[in-house]
């Protein structure tokens, strides 16, 4: 195939990839976005096989069985909400394929030259291929022990608690330095290809230094960070290949990466060199649960929630994980539907963090088919609250705490949260008075005009339901 043509199919598959990202920008075109995206990738694949002269297909079609065999068994058995740390992982082998992706192009563009081949010479004396290894090398490693990092810790398996000791900055800022050390003397002397893997192995705990320090409320904004470096690294990785659908798609993904990253920092009221230098998510000292609550809690029943609901004019439904844990979107929904049948006037007011990822309600409502005009944001909900006559808070928690808002120790300081407390009545749907993810009380639940309606979430909707039919 023509290097011509391969170009002009990489600029199809480069088209479709922004056009898929436009596309997935809002729920209505986010499936045929997709679509895009995935023909864009089918596409440049498909170009690059026919790419080199000297291709191994038996190997490539040995990764492909393997790898889509793990990849549609993970699809199909991961829980919804598991899904973070699979997110975190699928960035982790972005990095690490990049990192051993420049590697072996460095061992075969050196094997040519040491044969004697003047355009592999003079490659390895080129600065874009040689930046490009050690960038790809350096951001690669550092994505996939990052991510292997954040799924440990979202899955349990390593302690979420952030992970401090004294010249934290320092040691990273030597091991950055280090790296870039290693990957200079890999330029200078280019057949001592063992530098790479030096340089690989100090980057690699650089990633688990930045994110063992990052505990509770602050993942998402890594797994976010994390997912813009995979496409850093696979962009550089790109440029050691000279491919440029590699480039723009590794681009888009940086680029989209960083963005989210800035919304997510927005949303938890991080600030991106706060973010890039790690050192947050430190776990303040919480007030006693017993202080908070003693005394002050009003349990509630079903009914009592369904004549509340009977003579309101306005309700707003804040979802938040437990609705993803007890799966109580299409409940959510009957509820919706009688409701807006009697006169009342529902919508969802959406927290940026609710959940365990970015749009994880957003993806859950648009499964139970809410209308997305329903769907309001936290910055268009907020000034309105005061007109709300109740505000049902589901399986939400930190994303409602009024402690954000006042008390500056508190480890969600400055979050902006949804302000359901300043409804005429809230109604908080959970199962206990255990805490959220960020491990703290909730002093919502002790408010005069809070009820708590303790149960699963979904069984509570069915039986508010139940209860406005019967009566
Ligand atoms: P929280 O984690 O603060 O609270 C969820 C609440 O759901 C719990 O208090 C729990 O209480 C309740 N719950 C659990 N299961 C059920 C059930 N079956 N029925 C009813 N309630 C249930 O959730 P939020 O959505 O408010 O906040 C998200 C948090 O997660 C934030 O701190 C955010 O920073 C963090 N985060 C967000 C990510 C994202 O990108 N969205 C990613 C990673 C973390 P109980 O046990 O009493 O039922």
């Amino acid at each position: 195939m023509s290097e011509a043509i391969i170009n002009l199919a990489y600029l199809v598959a480069s088209a479709l990839f922004v056009l898929g990202l436009k596309g997935l920008a809002h729920p209505r075109t986010a499936v045929r976005g997709n679509l895009m995206g995935a023909l864009g990738m089918l596409i440049a694949i498909v170009v690059t096989l026919f790419h080199k002269d000297i291709i191994d297909y038996k190997l490539i079609f040995t990764g492909f069985v393997i790898g889509g065999a793990i990849g549609a068994i993970l699809a199909v058995k991961i829980q919804m909400t598991a899904m973070p740390q699979l997110v975190g992982l699928y960035n982790g082998f972005g990095g690490g394929a990049s990192l051993l992706v420049a590697g072996a192009a460095w061992i075969e563009t050196l094997t040519m030259a040491q044969a004697g081949d003047a355009q592999a010479m003079a490659l390895l004396g080129n600065e874009q291929f040689s930046v490009a290894t050690i960038a790809s090398g350096i951001i690669g490693a550092v994505t996939f022990w990052g991510s292997l990092v954040a799924f440990g810790k979202l899955q349990g398996l390593v302690t979420e608690k952030p992970v401090r000791y004294t010249g934290e900055q320092v040691v990273k800022v030597i091991l950055l330095v280090g790296s870039i050390v290693l990957g200079v003397m890999l330029i200078q002397t280019p057949e001592h290809i063992t530098y790479y893997w030096y340089m690989v192995a100090v980057a690699s705990v650089l990633g688990i230094l930045l994110v063992m320090p990052i505990g509770g409320a602050d993942m998402p904004v890594v797994i976010a960070l994390l997912n813009s470096y995979s496409g850093l690294a696979a962009a550089a990785t790109g440029f050691v290949l000279s491919n440029n659908v590699l480039i723009i798609a590794g681009s888009l993904v940086g680029a989209s990466g960083i963005i989210l990253t800035n919304i997510m920092c927005k949303a938890m009221n991080r600030s991106l060199l706060n973010v890039l230098f790690g050192g947050f998510g430190e776990v303040a000292e919480a007030a006693e649960e017993g202080d908070i609550y003693a005394g002050k809690i009003k349990a509630t029943s079903p009914e009592e929630v369904a004549m509340l609901l009977e003579t309101a004019r306005r309700v707003v439904i804040v979802p938040g994980y437990g609705m993803a844990v007890a799966q109580a979107q299409h409940a959510v929904r009957d509820l919706f539907n009688l409701l807006e049948s009697k006169g009342v006037t529902v919508e969802f007011a959406i927290h940026p963090v609710a959940g365990r990822m970015p749009g994880h309600m957003n993806v859950l409502l648009a499964e139970a088919d809410i209308p997305y005009d329903k769907l309001k944001e936290m910055d268009e909900i907020n000034p309105q609250m005061e007109q709300v006559d109740v505000a049902i808070v589901l399986g939400a928690n930190d994303v409602v705490n009024p402690v954000a808002r006042t008390d500056p120790n508190s480890p969600i300081a400055g979050m902006p949260i949804i302000d359901v407390d300043k409804a005429r009545t809230v109604v908080v749907i959970k199962r206990s008075l255990s805490p959220g993810f960020a491990g703290i009380p909730n002093p919502l639940f002790a408010l005069d005009n809070t009820l708590m309606l303790f149960g699963d979430g979904k069984k509570m909707i069915q039986e508010i339901i139940n209860a406005i039919k019967e009566g």
